[in-house]
């Protein structure tokens, strides 16, 4: 299993358009960045290729990274930096199937399955398979399980993804709190790598309106407001499951600077083989 960190940014990135904050220039200076989510799993074996979210800046992602177009996608949940690539479909595949998760979504009224099918009805490539979490399905080879975390008010969903023949697991924590539910973290247990959503440091929460929550002993908030984890609590998400090694993603400009490109926060164009 080849693992390329295609964006490992939040939804601004990192520079964000327009900022000239220490870290934006920081990242422009080392020549690295941190684009919207999107994670390309190669499967070895078989040559096919899965891509975990479908980012706005695809294009340039395929275009900077030395990867192959993906024979198939799967969507965690319907944010901006999640899906609206997915138009990038148009003239480039032939078909692309899209797995999504089936459960009715009571903010939307539609599982993420129906509201990716809804938004890219025009696009005839686009094929959504809808899968019900906790329930594996096979595509690119390897076996993937959708489970549901914790990014209210809208569903959202990890995932791992396993090789049957080698064994490598890849586990994605998704857009989350650190509050994952017992049975959701059973799941993504004991993976050789872990992406792990932590969008700031957690001395950050003083600035967000609601705070922080889930603290550790230490009294360190591991989630950050009520929607992502800090990168403390992605870290000790990853300690919680066993991980061989967690990257954190989903990172944030607003991070000190100092702080923004230390171990284990993830960039662009990371490659991992499991
Ligand atoms: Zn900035
Ligand atoms: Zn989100
Ligand atoms: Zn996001």
């Amino acid at each position: 299993m080849e693992v390329t960190l295609l964006g490992t940014g939040d939804t601004t990135g990192t520079p964000t358009p327009g900022c000239d904050c220490e870290t934006c220039r920081r990242a422009v200076d080392r020549g690295v960045e941190r684009s919207r989510f999107s994670v390309h799993v190669r499967n070895e074996r078989t040559g096919e290729s899965l891509l975990v979210d479908t980012s706005p800046d695809f294009r340039h992602q395929f275009l900077g990274h030395d990867v192959g177009l993906p024979d198939a996608a799967v969507i965690t949940h319907i944010h901006f930096d999640h899906l609206d690539g997915l138009g990038h479909a148009y003239r480039l595949f032939d078909r692309l199937p899209v797995h999504a998760a089936d459960e009715r979504d009571p903010e939307t009224g539609e599982s993420v399955a129906e509201t990716v099918r809804r938004r890219y009805d025009y696009l005839d490539q686009v094929e959504v398979l809808a899968e019900t979490p906790f329930e594996p399905f096979e595509t690119c080879g390897f076996e993937v399980t959708l489970v549901p975390v914790d990014h209210p008010p809208l569903v959202c969903y990890g995932l791992a993804i396993e090789d049957p023949e080698t064994g490598a697991k890849l586990s994605i924590s998704g857009d989350t709190t650190y509050g994952v539910g017992a049975d959701a973290r059973a799941v993504l247990d004991d993976p050789d790598l872990l992406l792990a959503d932590g969008i700031v440091t957690a001395d950050l929460c003083e600035h967000h309106p609601a705070g922080g929550n889930h603290f550790d002993d230490e009294g360190r908030a591991r989630t950050f407001g009520t929607k992502h984890m800090t990168v403390e609590g992605a870290v000790a998400l990853g300690e919680d499951l066993d991980a061989a090694e967690t990257r954190v993603v989903h990172v944030s400009h607003f991070l000190d600077a100092d702080r923004a490109f230390e171990e284990p926060l993830a960039v662009d164009g990371e490659t991992y083989s499991l």
